[in-house]
């Protein structure tokens, strides 16, 4: 097939490849990101055509655009139909403010939307090749849960999840170390950073070439484009008959693969206002926006919102390069991206660990808005956007925060806060009976090395 969309590395040192090998090798080999050449745009008429179309369709059309010529259209239509198959709904709120809860996939993670199409795409070339891989992740509570139900008992594909013990709930943690089968967990004493780091470092170790080692963390192309979709269900769905209706999105953000998502569809066409793009206490990105300078946060600070404890966010890089600059898997800026057009996109904010209790509270209070600490970050950071009397947040404005977990993973928090105990939705009951199995490692690369070379 002629000429596909090719994938460059953020590092600039390794050749660019097209989806399919881009997908399996996950990180580049120069220690970049894998980022297009070329944005495929939608037109506005086929955006508004998408109102009538169920997600699967909008997936179908959104992610074929990143691979045309690297698969099959009929392939592709049962791989978005198998992968979603759940729920997207988007809760009213007050005049023109909705939440996009994102929490109706098996793990109740918005992870899911992720992890299950980079999964099946992953099957389905290597069924084609017929080659093996292990994939290896690091995670702070939701990834690893995503990951190993998109992988589990797939034949050609193990499963390795490193989690810090002490930062993820019992439930998250049930999530992962009941399933077994293909699917390895280790935990670790250490930050969510460390396991990174340790994951990082087994992918530059030729000794361990031999694995055919992949990532499915968020650095991963193909976990990026399915996070595309979901911004233009949410504006189709609400967006009124003026042709010059236009979104603001608030996201929820650690790592920043959901608003990269979000940052393309707006490349792609999608007439998005403004992002507003909400972390926890680890604020590093909001002051980067205003200040032009960045310094990680080592160690990442503890908050409520567990899932976004990331002090250098590994997507940073890629909306660096979005903006025309060129920053390493350090944090080092080699080129410094346009930050007055960026500024002019995104609205970024912080919230305190005191801030997101208040938050659910009042949503709670006001409009019984049932919202966990991340969701509670996100809508958090719009009700602050809102408050700036800026253009784009007036009370005609259309805006969508999105609820990227379901408020059940987070029971000890939503009791403490509102004293109540949020419903199980199905995909999370019965996991207090199953048994748990996982290994006990320290953070000590050598070690994690050779466990890795025994056990594969
Ligand atoms: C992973 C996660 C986030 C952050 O998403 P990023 O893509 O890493 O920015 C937010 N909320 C929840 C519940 C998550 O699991």
């Amino acid at each position: 097939m002629k000429n596909p969309l090719l994938f460059y590395s953020t590092n600039h040192q390794a050749p660019s490849l097209p989806f399919d090998q881009a997908l399996l090798k996950g990180q580049a080999p120069d220690r970049g990101l894998y980022m297009p050449e070329r944005i495929p745009v939608i037109s506005p008429e086929r955006i508004r055509e998408m109102k009538h179309m169920q997600y699967h369709e909008i997936a179908e059309v959104i992610i074929g655009s990143f691979l045309k010529g690297v698969i099959g259209e009929q392939e592709l239509k049962a791989l978005v139909k198998d992968a979603y198959n759940y729920d997207v709904p988007l809760q009213h709120v007050s005049d023109r403010k909705y939440v996009m809860r994102l929490d109706q996939g098996p793990t109740a993670s918005f992870k899911d939307f992720a992890g299950r199409m980079m999964g099946r795409l992953m099957n389905h070339y290597l069924s084609l090749s017929g080659g093996n891989l292990l994939i290896l992740t690091a995670t702070s509570g939701d990834t690893g849960s995503a990951v190993a139900n998109a992988f589990y008992g797939f034949e050609k594909i193990k499963v390795v999840v490193l989690f810090p013990v002490g930062e993820v709930t019992a439930r998250q943690r049930k999530q992962m170390t009941t399933l077994g089968k293909n699917v390895q967990i280790i935990g670790l004493d250490a930050k969510f950073d460390d396991c990174q780091a340790l994951v990082k470092q087994a992918f530059s170790d030729p000794d361990l070439d031999y694995l055919n080692l992949s990532s499915a963390n968020s650095i991963n192309i193909g976990r990026l484009i399915p996070q595309i979709v979901y911004y233009f269900y949410a504006f189709a769905r609400l967006c009124n008959d003026s042709p010059d209706d236009g979104i603001v999105f608030s996201v929820p953000s650690g790592n920043f693969g959901d608003m990269m998502g979000g940052m393309l569809a707006k490349r792609m066409g999608l007439p998005v206002r403004k992002y507003v793009i909400a972390t926890n206490e680890n604020d590093e990105f909001p002051v980067f926006l205003s200040q032009g300078k960045y310094h990680k946060i080592e160690p990442s600070r503890n908050c409520i919102s567990s899932a976004m404890n990331v002090g250098h966010p590994s997507n940073l890089a890629r909306l660096v390069a979005l903006y025309g600059g060129e920053m390493d898997e350090k944090g080092t800026i080699h080129r410094m991206p346009d930050m007055d057009e960026m500024r002019q996109d995104i609205f970024a904010v912080s919230a305190s660990d005191e801030e997101t209790r208040a938050t659910i509270r009042s949503a709670w209070d006001k409009y019984r808005l049932l919202l966990e600490p991340h969701g509670a970050v996100g809508w958090c950071g719009l009700q602050k956007f809102l408050e700036t009397g800026s253009p784009e947040a007036g009370p005609e404005q259309l805006c969508v925060t999105l609820e990227t977990a379901h408020p059940a993973k987070f029971p000890e928090q939503i009791r403490d806060i509102l004293n109540l105990d949020p419903e199980l939705p199905p995909s999370l009951t019965g996991l207090e009976e199953k048994p748990e199995n996982f290994d006990h490692l320290e953070n000590d690369y050598l070690a994690f090395k050779e466990y890795l070379k025994l056990k594969y």
